[in-house]
């Protein structure tokens, strides 16, 4: 009886859905910054920099590299493009790149607006940004097809 019941209780975990997925299905609100049918960009709530975005894939995946090579490459040229919009709008030297997935269970890249390294350190307190300015620089991101 116990060990059926733990064996139903991990069946259950492993098809819940990971929270970017319930925000890639907006049933959790989000600072959307880009979407097409494969991938999805948002603001990363606990943010190094303004700006900082994460892209993600619309399939669940945990690791990164357990992706198929065509999703792990198309998910790069998104990324692509979304970064441009980021070192536009916020006249960073670059966009840094970071894969880290100790948090979050659904493969997604960090995209941060860097002028030095210091600006990649995942250390350092995040920032604490308003609704107003998570909304002011979401409407400078946004990247509408
Ligand atoms: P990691 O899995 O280590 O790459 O970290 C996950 C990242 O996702 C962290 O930077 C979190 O701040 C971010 N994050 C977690 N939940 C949300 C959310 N609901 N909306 C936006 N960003 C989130």
């Amino acid at each position: 009886m116990c060990a059926k019941n733990t064996k139903l209780k991990l069946l259950t975990f492993r098809n819940m859905a990971s929270i970017f997925t319930r925000i890639i299905n907006g049933e959790i609100p989000c600072y959307k910054i880009a979407e097409d049918d494969n991938y999805f960009a948002f603001l990363d709530i606990n943010p190094l920099a303004k700006g900082h975005t994460l892209v993600v894939p619309k399939i669940e995946e945990d690791y990164i590299f357990d992706l198929s090579d065509e999703t792990l490459a198309g998910m790069m040229v998104f990324a692509k493009k979304v970064a441009a919009r980021i070192k536009e709008v916020t006249a960073c030297k670059r966009v840094a790149v970071v894969v880290l997935g100790m948090e979050v269970p659904h493969a997604h890249i960090h995209l941060i607006p860097m002028n030095s390294e210091a600006d990649v350190d995942f250390k350092k307190a995040k920032l604490e940004l308003t609704k107003e300015e998570f909304l002011e620089i979401t409407s400078r991101l946004q990247i509408v097809e």
